[in-house]
């Protein structure tokens, strides 16, 4: 069994370690963000393969998050639950390019203009912050550590590395094609929402949580503005209320913004650098949460060959 650090604490690097460790392997997470103050926490966080490429590889790694998260969903403590929504096009759609990675998926009728088009399904929701917890808290109780620790490159003397840093890559891997999608979303109290609603020509999102619904979004490619913008979360609003009208009684509870990590293909893979074994796993774009356990049981494989 090896040594392992895992570089990142966000949804890649925590579902990594939690893999690794369950194969026996020693693990350490170390990261300059806490699982909370991530990428990944900021996630909406539905199921759905959204700016992830190669679209093989994604439907594959997508397939089997699904399964373990709906596993997970059966579980009171993880913050994972199955919710049936609809996705609605303004024209008429093939079935989308990882229909075999979801179980059933009904294509709807009833909408009226804008919509021309439209599918039903039932797709894991992950309420992140309580997610987070439940990974980190699975990682201790697996015996691995988690440390708050900024680095300047990866690890050079451990056995095996797993570079799970996100958008970080861009240096610790000197990675330029690595690009930050900048999503901004706008939280609104519960209204009594028990599906969630995608329009993807937006890309407008509707997602129903515990005590709030994440209302989104935005995806501006090389914007590394953090600060949620008013104007802006003035449109996500209007637009949400057109796909979900009962939103337009909703209380606005909070703001944020998150930078995906894009990239033209996320890279999972194994590199020999010196004495230590890295395995690359970041650029998940706007589906992270989605690829998680994928990747992880990848990432694995790689470890124990
Ligand atoms: C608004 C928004 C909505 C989204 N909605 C969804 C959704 O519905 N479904 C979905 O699947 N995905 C969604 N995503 C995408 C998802 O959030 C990302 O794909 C995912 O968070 C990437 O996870 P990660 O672990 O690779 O990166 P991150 O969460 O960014 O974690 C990276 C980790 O690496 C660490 N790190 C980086 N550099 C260093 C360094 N130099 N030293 C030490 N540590 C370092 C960081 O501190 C952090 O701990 C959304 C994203 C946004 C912004």
């Amino acid at each position: 069994m090896a040594r392992v650090i895992v570089v990142g604490a966000g949804v890649v690097g925590l579902s990594c370690a939690v893999r690794l460790l369950e194969a026996g392997h020693h693990v350490d997470v170390v990261a300059r963000d806490l699982p909370l103050e991530t990428t990944s926490a900021v996630a909406a966080a539905l199921w759905y393969p959204y700016r992830a490429f190669p679209h093989e590889r994604v439907t594959a790694w997508s397939r089997s998050s699904y399964g373990e998260l709906e596993t997970l969903a059966g579980r009171h403590d993880t913050g994972v639950r199955m919710l049936a929504g609809t996705e609605l096009h303004r024209r008429p759609m093939a079935d989308p390019w990882w229909r075999d990675a979801v179980p059933t998926l009904t294509r709807v009728s009833a909408f009226g203009p804008p919509y021309a088009d439209g599918w039903s399904f039932v797709a894991p929701v992950i309420e992140m912050p309580v997610y987070l917890r439940w990974l980190a808290g699975r990682v201790e109780a697996l015996g691995g550590t988690l440390t708050r620790m900024a680095l300047t490159s990866l690890p050079d003397r451990a056995e095996v590395v797993v570079n799970a840093t996100g958008l970080g890559a861009r240096r610790m891997a000197d990675d330029p094609s690595l690009m930050p999608v900048r999503g901004q979303v706008v939280y609104v109290e519960q209204v009594g929402l028990d599906r969630w609603w995608l329009d993807e020509s937006g890309p407008v999102y509707v997602v129903p949580r515990s005590r709030d619904i994440v209302v989104g979004g935005t995806d501006v490619e090389g914007e590394w503005d953090r600060r949620p913008d008013p104007d802006v979360a003035k449109v996500i609003l209007e637009r949400a209320v057109e796909l979900v009208p009962e939103l337009a009684r909703a209380t606005v509870v909070g703001h944020r913004v998150g930078l995906r990590p894009a990239r033209p293909e996320v890279r999972l893979e194994l590199e020999q650098q010196g004495r230590t074994r890295v395995v690359h796993c970041y650029g998940h774009g706007g589906a992270g949460v989605t690829l998680s356990w994928g990747c992880a049981d990848e990432v694995t494989r790689l470890v124990g060959d």
